[in-house]
């Protein structure tokens, strides 16, 4: 989780498609060319010495300069060659936050603003691949110049000497053709190494960076030994829970929390008072800095990552959905059942239930193809209130023991609202549920209501019991109320 929320997505895409491209085209034609340069090379040098060693000498003096322009070459190119691939992964995350945010960026029309950051961003580009580019070409001008020079310096000396001795180094007329014509072949090959040398190390920066993702160890393992369970029951205990995001201050301190089986536990406390953030270390999506998280009496840093997010969901503000049908989407936990629907089988009893009491199957019913409409790019659309639906039937199917549900903040209608409520008490019934409740009536009838604040539990009790405390809870309760009189009906 931390390396996604500090990495841009546009950056880890090019490195995903530019660079494992580049790499690619490195591997598949430039490295065969260069083995057969190294071959050709070889062999018409035997072939040459055999004619004339004199000769032969003459022709292979670039050779070792061609070394040493080469490795001047690669040397110089390498640091500018990676910083036009960073520079080409930050225009991406340019681009990329732009597409994402294209209606917020008409909104403020901050059109132009957008289009002369973006503008700046390739000019620099452009300037980069430019000072490369005249590397390159002088680079690639000197190879010319001394296999250019070696050449006219054998015809020189190899003319002179049949003009002047009848023979050039042993060879007559006719030989000295051949050699002639052998040497080109020489030549060819080597200032292709030029090419290579320069994709090698375009090649290069693009591996470091393909490697470089490649290299993040997860920082959330396995422990050697972990507690592998069939099923999660369902208790949760948070034991004097210090945790801060990296470095950062402490988001939640000394907080303890149990919770038994069953228990519906509303999360209340203003923006920022740490809900979110107690809510992300069941699933071990972070570890604590001290104290402990400990879910059936177990300490979440033992189990198998798998089987504990196996018994835990979370239904987010505005759940993802993928591309895919409605049907793929609710079975997305369900292994078989999604692989059997891909596989064009048609709609399991199962997913039509849990559809069904997430209050979704009436509007899949009116969608076009139902539950076979696609959704996304490709298909329909959906409101906030039908996503969630959505989610909430992909989380019953699943049947996990822990539910977290973070309601959405945007404002839903009354009758939206009163479907997710009737999905919601039904998904929560005799699991284990953790609500973050930003309209408190969602909370109303939890077993217990936990208040935050500034990163420590301050009250917790009934609905009933806090408002007869008069504390923080009663505060926020009739702020609500006066904002909408309707709640406390
Ligand atoms: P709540 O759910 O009560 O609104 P959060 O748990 O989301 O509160 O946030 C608590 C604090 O942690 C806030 O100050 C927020 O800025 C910070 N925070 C939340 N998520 C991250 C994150 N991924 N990285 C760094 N800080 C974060």
């Amino acid at each position: 989780m931390t390396f996604f929320v500090n990495n841009q997505t546009g950056a880890m895409l090019s490195v995903l498609n530019s660079d494992i491209n580049r790499l690619e085209q490195f591997l598949n034609s430039e490295f065969r060319q260069l083995i057969r340069v190294v071959a050709t090379v070889s062999g018409i040098t035997i072939i040459l010495w055999s004619y004339s060693p004199k000769l032969a000498a003459i022709a292979l003096l670039p050779v070792p300069l061609i070394g040493l322009a080469s490795a001047g070459f690669l040397t110089w190119i390498e640091p500018r060659y990676q910083s036009i691939r960073e520079t080409v992964s930050r225009l991406n995350s340019r681009l990329e936050n732009n597409i994402a945010g294209v209606d917020i960026i008409k909104s403020f029309d901050r059109y132009e603003f957008e289009h002369e950051r973006v503008a700046t961003q390739s000019e620099q580009y452009h300037d980069e691949q430019i000072r490369a580019l005249r590397l390159r070409r002088g680079f690639f001008a000197a190879l010319r110049l001394m296999t250019g020079v070696a050449f006219v310096a054998i015809l020189f000396v190899g003319g002179r000497d049949i003009i002047l001795l009848g023979d050039a180094g042993g060879l007559s007329t006719g030989s000295f053709a051949l050699f002639f014509l052998y040497l080109r072949r020489l030549y060819s090959p080597m200032r292709r190494i030029g090419r290579s040398a320069n994709k090698y190390q375009q090649a290069k920066s693009s591996a470091e960076r393909v490697f470089g993702l490649l290299g993040h160890a997860p920082m959330i393992d396995d422990p050697d030994d972990p507690h592998d369970p069939a099923f999660i029951g369902g208790d949760i205990d948070f034991e004097d829970v210090t945790f801060g995001y990296g470095d950062r201050e402490p988001v939640l301190t000394d907080v303890s929390l149990s919770i038994e089986r069953g228990e519906t536990i509303g999360l209340a406390g203003e923006t920022g008072a740490g809900k979110s953030t107690l809510t992300r270390l069941v699933p071990r999506f972070y570890d604590v800095d001290s104290g402990s998280v400990r879910v059936d009496d177990v300490d979440v840093r033992e189990y198998a990552r798998q089987s504990l997010r196996r018994g835990i969901a979370i239904v987010g503000q505005s759940p993802y959905l993928f591309s895919g049908t409605v049907a793929e989407n609710i079975a997305y936990g369900d292994r078989e059942t999604l692989t059997a629907l891909r596989n064009g089988e048609s709609v399991p009893e199962a997913v039509v239930e849990a559809a069904d009491a997430a209050e979704a199957d009436r509007f899949i019913q009116d969608l076009p193809d139902g539950y076979r409409t696609e959704i996304g790019e490709r298909g329909v659309k959906l409101s906030g209130g039908q996503r969630q639906r959505l989610a909430i039937a992909r989380v019953i199917l699943n049947d996990p023991a822990i539910i977290i549900f973070d309601e959405a903040t945007s404002d839903v209608d009354t009758e939206t609202e009163q479907h997710i409520q009737a999905s919601l008490s039904r998904l929560i019934a005799d699991r284990t549920a953790l609500v973050i409740a930003h309209r408190l009536s969602t909370i109303q009838d939890a077993d217990r209501i936990v208040v935050m604040d500034d990163g420590e539990i301050i009250e917790q009790g009934s609905h009933d019991d806090l408002l007869a405390t008069n504390g923080a809870y009663a505060d926020l309760w009739r702020v609500q109320v006066d904002e909408n009189p309707a709640t406390a009906d």
